[in-house]
């Protein structure tokens, strides 16, 4: 079992394969002039699968595969077919865009992925273009019907953002009403790949939920161990829908999570600087037993919260990354 210097638990890792994506979400990444990390300083599949090997003897039960689009990665299909054999691995899951997804869907049940978490910001196609940057709202919408009749649990992600896509909150929770979905309204966070620190009038978790509180009767569910949504219920819907206060930080005595970033850096907290680098480790001959310690040494040092995490990094380097590069 993996415990870090707080006594949390950590048995759960999101994992993003690529920092490439073929969306331009505004809130993740500036439209043009990114630096895409070179393939060679990518973590190549054997690396990966070595490394999730390797935690999962440590106590990882769980993995997120994330990025940027997982499905623009060239072999993904065979890197996911062998990673779900991992032994001791519990739980594999899958964050998409859902524009390459709808020929992976039965290759993601023959490998038993769990929950799929589908982002789409809209159920208008005008305003799907305007924040993506890219005209595939079918594609996308398709590859969610699709994923509604399959045996995996789906959750869709909708970031919240004034004059943006507000018109959608009520829609959205239309779509819990006949199919057992999950909609996951998130805060909008400052990792946009910009020094722009975000939305000025951004919505908390508080006026979402007033929003949401206004026009319908809901029930707060049980939340999962280690959730970071707290999960409401429509009164008589099948589905339910979270709210996730990622900017708000409300979570974080819970957080159970690390991530590995596609080039390899561990990262302890979302809002802090990479802990170190496992990609260097490796190709430096690091032992299975020299990534075990390592880890372990990191997870000693973790900040308490994402507040404590982001003052570590100093006011000359706030948060501000992609989050295709951090891993979402
Ligand atoms: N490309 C895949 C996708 O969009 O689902 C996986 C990677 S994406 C970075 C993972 C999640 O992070 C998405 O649900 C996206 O909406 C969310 N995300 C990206 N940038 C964000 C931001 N600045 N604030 C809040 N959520 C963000
Ligand atoms: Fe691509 Fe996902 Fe970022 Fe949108 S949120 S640009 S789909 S990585």
């Amino acid at each position: 079992m993996l415990y870090d210097n707080h006594g949390r638990k950590i048995d759960y890792l999101r994992l993003a394969v690529t920092d490439r994506c073929n969306l331009r979400c505004f809130y993740c990444m500036p439209h043009e002039g990114i630096d895409f990390v070179p393939r060679s300083d990518l973590l190549t599949y054997e690396e990966l699968l070595r490394l999730c090997s390797v935690f999962s003897e440590l106590g990882i039960r769980k993995i997120r595969i994330t990025g940027g689009e997982p499905f623009v990665r060239k072999g993904i299909d065979s890197f996911l077919r062998e990673l779900s054999k991992t032994p001791g691995l519990e739980e594999l899951n899958i964050t998409t865009n859902g524009s390459f997804t709808a020929n992976k869907i039965k290759l993601m049940e023959e490998i038993g992925v769990k929950s799929v978490n589908l982002s789409l910001d809209t159920l208008n196609r005008e305003r799907f273009k305007e924040i993506t940057r890219r005209d595939l709202f079918d594609q996308v919408h398709k590859t969610y019907e699709l994923l509604l009749k399959s045996s995996m649990n789906l959750k869709i992600n909708m970031v919240v953002m004034q004059d943006r896509n507000i018109e959608d909150i009520y829609p959205m929770i239309e779509l819990t009403k006949e199919n057992k979905v999950s909609v996951r309204f998130i805060e909008e966070m400052p990792f946009n790949g910009t020094a722009d620190q975000g939305n000025e009038s951004f919505w908390p978790m508080k006026k979402i939920l007033d929003h949401i509180q206004s026009e319908y009767a809901i029930k707060k569910l049980t939340d999962p161990t280690s959730s970071t949504s707290y999960n409401y219920q429509v009164d008589g819907y099948r589905g339910s829908f979270g709210i996730i206060a990622a900017f708000t930080r409300s979570f974080c005595g819970s957080c159970n999570r690390i991530r590995l970033t596609p080039k390899g850096d561990l990262r302890t907290c979302l809002y802090g600087k990479g802990a170190l680098n496992f990609r260097d480790l490796l190709r430096a001959g690091a032992s299975n037993e020299d990534i075990k310690s390592t880890l372990i040494q990191a997870l000693g040092k973790r900040a308490k919260d994402g507040f404590e995490a982001e003052k570590n990094r100093g006011i000359l380097n706030p948060a501000s990354e992609s989050m295709a590069t951090i891993g979402g």
